[in-house]
């Protein structure tokens, strides 16, 4: 990474006001993008993703589990010793494959999670904190849920707090594994963490049976295996070496598509007990124990974290409200939890296995129906394997300033202005909603993703990391890959071959939220005004803190808008031809 930048002495998190009226969203085919119903608007409650009752969730659970439980004889446990399962971004027991691995290779598995005061620090550049509550709220609620789930098949979860590169070998020196298994990561943090425990591992060799002591060899070290496992795809399955991936997505998907085949998801068998002997498991943190104010979701989406959540939202959007079939219309909405699948905060804590998606898909297809939204969530689930093939490929220009093409720019760090983007406070209503629902909730549509990546960018002109880096502090789906990969794209110095890619305020809020229900909701006080005029409120709102470049009508040069046709289809910006300038 680029050291010498100056490091910025650390930004509060400052709690952003909810107002306390919520509304309960209904789906509508008429107009999907902003729709629902007076009643839904008066309803004053937070809704929860999934929306599912409890019985309901255990339910779906178990039957999954069972699905995928491995009918007897399959899978052979012949291993001898104990092997530790050390936990990461892949905290779920279905389509482990560390797990299966471990129980095939051992008489005893230890699973473990650390709780890594690195990740609860602050960021590279600016010093934000590195994970805000809500999504340490939600890492917490997945280690409860991972927990009960590994009891349930005669394990248990230790948690230790400590940097991994110092508890794994410990642990591996008390225990005497011979091997430590965990899914391997790909961006140089991760990386780093990953040669330290390999590195610490070497110091201790246990004994091979019947000998006393552990004299060092190094032929005999407990072993880090570090197995592939948050893709969709596998690795070793892609037609080429990440080195020469290709540079625009579509070459990508057309590539794996027509050569590469999705691997089944593993199956493990009932029990996967017993553990060794342990005489403290340790107990799940409280926020407060991670340096961190616990914060409450009063308005928006709640999302619940976990293996059995995540389950319950497949559950809950493909077959109990059958979204599946018309996800490629709604998929750009900005409000509610129907308009898209919301599986990334699961698919980011690894709560949930992409090719597990990729086999419901299949299920739905087979038993329901198979059309474009039924493929398109596969295709954006190849994005998202995409940038994270990427990340091998651009190592840590990922994070550099000018981005893996090295684009010099002199961007503005301007700590008003970048306040004024992060507290929702910009004058556009647009963008001040969608950050309000980011620091409220910890979620944003990729709709909104993108405007207010483009508005503090490019009408900004503010420093592209600096957002990167709040939104690392703030999503409940932060991965490096896809945060950092989709904000080299907006800021224009990805490799992608449309160099700038404006996003219209006008036009994005006359095609995605053209009743302004999704601004009036995040910013109540607009509520009162005409619906029309609820994206221009003038002097009903706070002023504009910048000028736009584009979209605004030169003759009035005031808040009136200058709309694209009113029918306007909304476009595809991921298919559109390569060029310098596209408003969007
Ligand atoms: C500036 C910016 C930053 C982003 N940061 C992240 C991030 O840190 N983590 C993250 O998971 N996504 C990130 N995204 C991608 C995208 O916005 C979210 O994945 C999506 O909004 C999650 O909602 P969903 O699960 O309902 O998505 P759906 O529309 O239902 O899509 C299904 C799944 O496909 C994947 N996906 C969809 N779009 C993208 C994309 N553009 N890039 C990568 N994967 C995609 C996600 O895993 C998602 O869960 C970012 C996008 C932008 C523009």
């Amino acid at each position: 990474m680029n050291l010498n930048v100056m490091i910025k002495p650390p930004l509060s998190l400052t709690k952003l006001t909810a107002s306390s009226l919520t509304f309960h969203c209904k789906f509508s085919k008429t107009n999907m993008h902003s729709s629902f119903s007076a009643r839904a608007r008066a309803t004053p409650t937070v809704q929860n993703v999934p929306e599912l009752t409890p019985e309901e969730m255990e339910r779906v659970c178990e039957q999954t589990f069972q699905r995928y439980t491995s009918v007897s004889g399959l899978a052979k446990r012949k291993g001898k010793g104990v092997a530790i399962v050390w936990f990461r971004n892949d905290l779920r027991v279905l389509d482990n494959e560390a797990l299966f691995r471990a129980w095939v290779s051992s008489e005893a598995i230890l699973p473990v999670y650390c709780v890594d005061p690195t990740l609860f620090g602050t960021t590279h550049f600016f010093g934000m904190p590195k994970t805000g509550a809500l999504r340490a709220q939600f890492i917490i609620e997945s280690l409860t849920d991972l927990k009960r789930n590994l009891v349930k098949r005669g394990l248990d979860l230790m948690i230790q707090h400590g940097k991994p590169e110092e508890i794994i070998p410990s642990l591996a020196k008390a225990f005497k594994a011979h091997t430590v298994y965990a899914h391997k990561e790909t961006c140089s943090e991760e990386v780093k963490v990953e040669k330290m425990v390999t590195r610490n591992l070497l110091e201790f060799v246990p004994p091979i049976s019947g000998e006393l002591g552990n004299e060092p060899r190094s032929t005999n070290a407990t072993k880090l295996e570090l197995i592939w496992g948050g893709t969709m795809y596998h690795i070793d399955d892609l037609p080429f070496d990440c080195e020469s991936l290709p540079d625009v997505y579509t070459q990508f998907r057309k590539s794996v598509e027509s050569k590469s085949r999705i691997r089944n998801c593993i199956r493990l068998p009932a029990s996967l007990g017993p553990p060794p002997e342990v005489g403290e498991w340790g107990c799940v943190p409280q926020v407060t124990e991670l340096g961190l104010q616990s914060e409450k979701v009063s308005k928006g989406m709640k999302f619940m974290g976990g293996e059995s959540a995540a389950l319950g939202r497949v559950h809950d959007y493909f077959w109990k409200k059958d979204l599946l079939k018309v996800y490629k219309v709604t998929r750009n909405g900005m409000l509610g939890p129907d308009y898209s699948t919301k599986f990334s905060p699961w698919l980011a804590s690894g709560c949930l296995s992409p090719r597990f998606i990729y086999e419901e898909v299949k299920r739905y297809e087979k038993e329901r129906q198979s059309n474009d939204s039924t493929y398109w969530v596969l295709f954006e689930l190849i994005w998202r394997d995409y940038f994270r093939f990427l990340s091998i490929k651009q190592g840590n220009l990922l994070f550099h300033a000018g981005g893996p093409r090295k684009v010099d720019i002199n961007w503005s760090q301007d700590q008003t202005m970048f306040d004024a983007w992060r507290r929702g406070q910009t004058g556009y209503p647009l963008i001040d909603a969608n950050m309000k629902e980011l620091a409220s909730t910890g979620f944003m549509s990729n709709r909104g993703r993108q405007i207010v990546c483009s508005f503090l960018v490019r009408d900004m002109g503010i420093d592209w990391r600096m957002g990167a880096e709040w939104f690392e502090t703030c999503l409940l789906d932060y991965d490096p890959c896809s945060n950092y990969g989709n904000w080299t794209y907006g800021a224009g110095v990805g490799n992608d071959p449309r160099e700038d890619r404006y996003f219209s305020i006008p036009k994005q809020a006359q095609n995605y939220d053209p009743e302004g229900e999704f601004v009036a909701y995040w910013l109540p006080e607009l509520r009162a005004l005409p619906r029309e005029k609820r994206h221009s409120p003038g002097m009903m709102y706070l002023k504009p803190i910048v000028a736009l470049k584009h979209g605004y009508t030169k003759k009035t040069g005031d808040s009136k808008m200058a709309f694209a046709s009113r029918r306007a289809k909304p476009e595809d910006n991921r298919r559109k031809g390569q060029g310098d300038r596209r408003t969007y």
